[in-house]
Formats: structure tokens, C-alpha cells, sequence
């Protein structure tokens, strides 16, 4: 093992670079955790594009968790009740195929599922998309990114004809006004935000929106924080674009000549005046005006936003009225704007890529479109038509299939379900009616292995070479730098090793994942992510690389006309961008190349507060943990920042429940329950309270927010509505 490597953060879809050290390195004293185990040193990788250095606490320890509590052999049970044990690779991988070939023979391979995760690399997602969608020709392959980004992928697509964030994170040194909404960006995307604010600071011409119910640490930043009630995002961007259309302040020739639909939308607008917005936003009128006039005085608007918004029964709507803001102000396709999704999972970027959702392909295809089923199926040598053109079960719906008995085999790997999915209650009882569960992860114990009948174990981060992409389209190469504990298997071995087992022995046929890797840039060849242009070779020469990155070069991505418009706004100025962005040229993916506005009325929450449940909970994360903290619970220093679940509650209503801070709580939803002590705090608004959403049975008793939760989801893009339901509280 050499003395340092150089990787990217395994946790958020910021990215950021690390640099690791063997625990052993010339002239240091080998650290121990808490177990004996070795500790590796990670340190900011300086010369990683997106981070520039810098690491915020998750990535600073993430080696204190590598070694504690791993899953090390195959274990396997006849049923939940039996204890666990220890098995061959031969013996689990045996079942397993059995097991696809008797659930094909009896309900056809629609009764396989299998539920992936951000945290994959972009090999494991692509391998696993050729084993479900290609060869078993079932589409059931859906990724635990559907509770979390969906929306953001169906708005781009439908407002720009393909997926993709338009924007890099230059963008946030460049910005002259940001409006951040639904994203506590300075505890979930540190790094970002550190940027962003460095920048704010240094530049006071330029504007900080933060639009959330809750003052947050992003909130507090702020120049102008608007905590609208929860639900009203779309009531407070048609406010802002009513404003900006009665104060025209809109790009009519961009309009004219880049977009469509615009009337039907001026339409809807029409009906957002300032008074009506401010009172169902329960907001004021000016802090409203002044969002407004902040979109109207900037001449570069950079809108982020994560799962406040995506996490919606409206998410997809939600996303696209950000963006109709960004069209009708021609804040898209230049240096410092557009509308920019933060990914949540390091990888979930590359899922999109690879087709790690259960209606698309590889290189952003859709399996509705029969061109591109045929131009996977070309690549993967297989039949036509293996490749089904019905989109398979999302997430939810992999559990309502165990309900209904639809669902024969279900294969987990690299998420925690038993902890993330909404209902959990009802989750739970449809684990316990799966034939047969596969789940395969890092770590022993979870909240999900307690559901499973066979446990694989799977190498994690530095355990196996891969590629990931973050939020910027930054692919970055992860090396395997340490040995794998037992008989871990990456990801991609495990998927191709049962594809061979079922017969498909050319189709996996892959000697390592570079192999993998160079199969899959093919299928993103002429493809709006192309990555033709990216190799492992070119990764480790050269560092991290952004797409689009095709072999030729691509298309000329800036007019003669935007080339004008780009040297009037830099001209006398030293800006120098570097970041590559989407539609600099303002051709969006569409057949006509312009953009789609959209027009929403809002609808509000799908669960509002009412007599019975007069709360409105919402959840979200902290700045230490991640997840469902199957990492971030071993670690000591994260558990002592973040020792306890909790509950915020406005003082407002705290006094009239009688409530006392640190007193416990019951909070009740149509659905469970769940208590948590009291905080009782001016940062959450009245009729609101708010849960962290990182405890699971394993480390609280009675503290799981998602038992309070509902899985009503946005029609287009299926993201449960995650972040708001009704409750109420009972002090106890
Ligand atoms: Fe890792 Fe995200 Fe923290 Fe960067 S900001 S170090 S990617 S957790």
C-alpha cells in the first residue's frame, strides 16, 4: 500500500476530495478506535476541484467506522426467527439463483426486486442495472435516491428534456444573489455551503435567500430568511415570478426564443398577488417584495435547494416552478446561475448515469423509449425486447408488493430501509411477509437485518475501485487502498457472480472494474452525460474530471450570440470560470431544443394539520450524522456532538401543552408514535415541530421519525412526501 491515496468522501453528494493515510505511515504513532482497530488518517484532498481541501466532521472521521462491526461472511436462516449462520459464498449465491429461477418460473421476473443505494459506485449501480433490466428483463431495479432526489431528476427532465444539474460550484463564488430553498445547506452540504458563504461574506453586493420553516444554521446566514408554513413553496414562487412579470422584470427575448408554454404560466401567476401569497405563505408582504426585488436587481441568480423540496407530494411541481423562475429571468446557461439540485448520497449522481432508477436506462435513457431499450440491448448482446418498457416498482412500491404477495425475492443492498422508508410501522410488517430477503451491506448489525434471510457481505469504501459523481458532475476515482475484512465482495462482483450463475457468463464477464467502467462510459456515447472522454487511466493522471467529457470534444457548447452575452458580463472583471455548465448555448434536450415552463397551482400538503393532529411535523438531518447512522453511530466523536433524538417546539406552543424543555414528549401521527425530549426553541415556527430523522431502533428506543411519517409521493417522480405529516403531541 503506498503512503497516501487520494479518494472522495463516501457520505454527501457534495464530494469533497480526501487523502489518505495508512495507519501505519513513516514517523506516526498508529490511533486506535475504540475496538483496536488501526485508525487511517483523511485528511482534505487540496487539489480535488470541488472541495479545494476542505472536509467537514463526517469526512474528517469516516475511518473510525471502516473496521467497527462488519458483516465478514455470508450468514443465511430458514426463517426470521432462527438465528443466523455462517455460510459459503457457493451456498448463499446458490440460494439466491434457486430462488430467481423459481419465482420467474411461478410469477415471472417482476416478482424480483431489488433495492439499491447512492452509496454504490457507478459500477455496482451499472452491473446491477445489466443483471435486473438486461438480463432478468424486469425494470424492478430502484435505488434508496428515490427517497431523496427524484423529484429534481423528473423536473429536469421535464423542464429541459434530460437530467442533469446545469450548474458547478464556481457558480457559487459568481453569484450576485442565492435563494436557497428547502436545503439546510450549512449542516447537509457543509462544504458547499462554506463556499457559498466565504463568498456572501467577501462580496456584499450578493444576496443570501433561505426560504424554511425553520431557522437553521443556513437561516441564521441569511440576508433574508422567509419561513414560509410548510406545504406553500409553490404559493411563494409564483408570488415572487407574479412581482417580477408586474414589475417586468422578465427576459422576454430569452422567453421569445428559448422556451415554451410561457402564456398558460403567465396565466397561473396572474393569480399570486402579494397579499394572498404573504397570507398563505404566513409570511410578510415585504420579506416577500424583497425576495422579489433581490431575483429582480441580480443579474445572476443561483437557486439550491435538496429534499425540502424534492421530498414532496408536489416535489416534481416544486422543482419545476424553481426553475420557470430561472427561465422567465434568463438565470440558466451562464457563469453564477440556474437551478442547481443538491444530490444527497455521494453516488446518486452516478445512479442517474448508470440508470439506477426503476424507469430509466443507462446514459439518462428512459425504458418507456423503445430507441433506447433497443440501444442498451445492442450493447449488453442481448435479445430485442429482453428490455421491458414498463417502468418497475419504485421504492414504496417494492414494499406494497410484499403486501400483496407480488414480490418474490427482495434483494437490499447498501441501504437501510427498516429505518428510511416512510410508514415504518407498516414497512416493517411487510418485511416480515418476504419470502425471501437478500441483504446485502458492510456493516452487522442493522435495523434491515433483522427482516433478512440471507446477509452478503459487501467490500465498502476503500475496499473496492470505482468512480463516483457528485453534485457538480465531478466523477472522481476511488482506489481500493486497504484489504477487504473476511470475505467481502465489492458490490459488482456479487451482482455479476449470480449473473453468471443464471447463465449469462459473457455479459459478465469482467475482469476488474475498469472493465466495468469502460463498458459503461460506452453507453453514455452521445448521450447528454457523455463520459466517453473519462478512463481510469485519465482519472489517475489527471485527477478528477467533469462531464460532459466526450472523447471528440462534443458540441460547441457556447453561440456566437451567448458568446456576446458571456464577454459583456465578465468584461473588466478577473472572474474566470472553470466549471463546465449545461446549455450554455440556451439548446436545452428537448426535440425543439427550447425549455419547458411549467404552470402549478400548489396543493398544498398531502397530510395537512387538522383538529386531531394539529402539528405539523417536519424532519430533517443534523451536521454529524448521516442517515440511518449505520456509519456515523460508531463513531464516538459524532455521537457525542449528536448524543440524543429530539423534538423543536415553538415556546408559543410548548407553553400551551405545558411543556418544559428536555421534558418528554409523545408525538402521534394517523400512522405511529414515537417520544423524544422537548426542545423547545424559537427556530421552529408555531404549529410546527421538527425530528431528526437519523434514529432507528438500534439506537433509541421509540425515536424513529419515519413511524410518524406518510408515503403519500408526487405523481411524476414517486418521492414520498418524507418531510411533512400531521401530528400531535401528548406530554408525558
Ligand atoms: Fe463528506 Fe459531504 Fe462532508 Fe464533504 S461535505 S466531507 S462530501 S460529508
Amino acid at each position: 500500500m503506498t503512503d497516501s491515496v487520494k479518494t472522495l468522501c463516501p457520505y454527501c453528494g457534495v464530494g469533497c476530495g480526501l487523502e489518505v493515510s495508512p495507519p501505519a505511515a513513516a514517523g506516526r504513532a498508529t490511533h486506535r478506535d475504540s475496538q483496536g482497530n488501526p485508525i487511517w488518517k483523511v485528511v482534505g484532498d487540496r487539489s480535488h476541484p470541488s472541495s479545494q481541501g476542505m472536509v467537514c466532521v463526517k469526512g474528517a472521521t469516516i475511518s473510525e467506522s471502516l473496521d467497527k462491526d462488519r458483516l465478514k461472511y455470508p450468514m443465511m436462516r430458514d426463517s426470521l426467527s432462527d438465528p443466523f449462520r455462517r455460510v459459503s459464498w457457493d451456498e448463499a449465491l446458490d440460494r439466491i439463483v434457486d430462488r430467481i429461477r423459481t419465482v420467474i418460473a411461478t410469477q415471472g421476473s417482476d416478482g424480483i426486486c431489488l433495492y439499491g443505494s447512492g452509496q454504490f459506485q457507478t459500477e455496482d449501480y451499472y452491473v446491477a442495472q445489466k443483471l435486473i433490466k438486461g438480463c432478468l428483463g424486469t425494470n424492478n431495479f430502484d435505488a434508496n435516491s428515490r427517497l431523496c432526489m427524484s423529484s429534481a431528476v423528473a423536473g429536469y427532465i421535464q423542464s429541459f428534456g434530460s437530467d442533469g444539474p446545469p450548474c458547478c460550484y464556481d457558480d457559487l463564488e459568481l453569484t450576485d444573489c442565492a435563494f436557497l430553498i428547502g436545503t439546510n445547506t450549512a449542516e447537509c452540504h457543509p462544504i458547499v455551503f462554506n463556499r457559498l458563504h466565504k463568498h456572501i461574506k467577501r462580496d456584499r453586493k450578493a444576496k443570501l435567500i433561505v426560504v424554511d420553516p425553520r431557522r437553521t444554521k443556513t437561516a441564521e446566514a441569511a440576508d433574508l430568511h422567509i419561513a414560509i408554513n410548510p406545504g406553500t413553496d409553490i404559493d411563494l414562487l409564483n408570488g415572487i415570478a407574479h412581482l417580477l412579470m408586474r414589475w417586468d422584470k422578465i427576459d422576454t427575448l430569452f422567453i421569445d426564443e428559448c422556451t415554451k408554454d410561457f402564456p398558460a404560466y403567465a396565466e397561473v401567476i396572474s393569480h399570486y398577488p402579494p397579499e394572498l401569497v404573504a397570507r398563505k405563505c404566513g409570511i410578510r408582504i415585504d420579506h416577500l417584495e424583497q425576495a422579489a426585488r433581490y431575483w429582480a436587481e441580480s443579474e445572476r441568480v443561483l437557486s439550491l435547494w435538496s429534499m425540502g423540496v424534492n421530498q414532496s407530494s408536489e416535489g416534481t411541481a416544486k422543482v419545476r416552478t424553481i426553475i420557470n423562475l430561472h427561465l422567465m429571468t434568463a438565470n440558466i446557461g451562464k457563469p453564477g446561475a440556474g437551478p442547481f439540485s443538491l444530490t444527497g448520497q455521494p453516488n446518486a449522481m452516478g445512479g442517474r448515469e448508470a440508470g439506477g432508477l426503476a424507469h430509466i436506462l443507462p446514459g439518462y435513457r428512459s425504458v418507456k423509449n423503445p430507441q433506447h431499450r433497443a440501444e442498451v440491448e445492442r450493447l449488453w448482446e442481448l435479445p430485442a425486447g429482453r428490455i421491458s418498457p414498463n417502468p418497475g416498482r419504485d421504492a414504496w412500491s417494492m414494499i406494497t408488493g410484499l403486501e400483496t404477495g407480488e414480490v418474490g425475492l427482495l434483494w437490499i443492498a447498501a441501504t437501510n430501509p427498516a429505518v428510511s422508508m416512510p410508514d415504518l410501522e407498516r414497512t416493517k410488517a411487510a418485511l416480515l411477509k418476504s419470502p425471501l430477503t437478500v441483504y446485502q451491506d458492510a456493516y452487522y448489525p442493522t435495523e434491515t437485518a433483522a427482516y433478512a434471510h440471507i446477509l452478503l457481505p459487501a467490500a465498502q469504501w476503500g475496499e473496492k475501485t470505482g468512480t463516483m459523481t457528485n453534485s457538480e458532475r465531478v466523477v472522481t476515482l476511488c482506489p481500493q487502498f486497504r484489504l477487504r475484512p473476511g470475505e467481502a465482495k465489492a458490490d459488482w462482483e456479487i451482482f455479476a457472480e449470480v449473473g453468471r450463475r443464471l447463465g449469462f457468463v459473457e455479459q459478465f464477464n469482467f475482469p476488474d472494474s475498469a472493465a466495468v467502467h469502460r463498458e459503461f462510459v460506452q453507453a453514455t456515447r452521445n448521450r447528454p452525460c457523455d463520459m466517453t472522454g473519462i478512463s481510469y487511466d485519465r482519472l489517475q493522471q489527471e485527477g478528477p474530471i467533469q462531464w460532459p467529457c466526450p472523447l471528440d470534444g462534443g458540441r460547441e457548447s457556447t453561440s456566437t450570440q451567448q458568446s456576446g452575452i458571456l464577454s459583456n458580463l465578465f468584461k473588466g472583471k478577473e472572474e474566470k470560470p472553470k466549471g463546465k455548465r449545461l446549455y450554455m448555448d440556451w439548446r436545452f434536450n428537448t426535440p425543439d431544443g427550447r425549455a419547458r415552463f411549467a404552470a402549478y397551482h400548489s396543493k398544498g400538503l398531502a397530510e395537512p394539520a387538522d383538529e386531531t393532529y394539529p402539528f405539523v411535523l417536519t424532519t430533517g438531518r443534523l451536521y454529524g450524522h448521516w442517515h440511518t447512522q449505520t456509519r456515523t453511530g460508531r463513531i464516538e466523536k459524532i455521537t457525542k456532538m449528536h448524543p440524543n433524538p429530539f423534538v423543536e417546539i415553538h415556546p408559543r406552543d410548548a407553553e400551551k401543552l405545558g411543556i418544559k424543555d428536555e421534558d418528554w414528549v409523545e408525538v402521534r401521527s394517523r400512522r405511529g408514535r414515537a417520544r423524544f425530549p422537548a426542545k423547545v426553541t424559537k427556530a421552529i415556527a408555531p404549529g410546527t415541530v421538527f425530528v431528526p430523522m437519523h434514529w432507528g431502533a438500534l439506537w433509541a428506543d421509540n425515536a424513529e421519525a419515519n413511524s410518524l411519517t406518510h408515503p403519500e409521493a408526487c405523481p411524476d417522480s414517486l418521492e414520498p412526501e418524507l418531510k411533512a405529516c400531521a401530528v400531535r403531541l401528548v406530554p408525558i
